[in-house]
């Protein structure tokens, strides 16, 4: 299991919807997977 680096909280791999702006537009991302921290919700993109 990896751990956040910020707080050394569990990470767990959750499919989230991310939307991200670039070049002023917007990007939705649905069901990407991620790593979450369990303790402070801090995102991970592994890809
Ligand atoms: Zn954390």
């Amino acid at each position: 299991m990896k751990t956040c680096p910020f707080c050394k909280g569990n990470i767990e791999t959750r499919k989230i919807s991310h939307m991200h702006r670039w070049n002023d537009k917007f990007y939705l991302f649905e069901n990407i997977k991620a790593e979450v921290c369990k303790q402070c919700g801090e995102v991970f993109f592994s890809s």
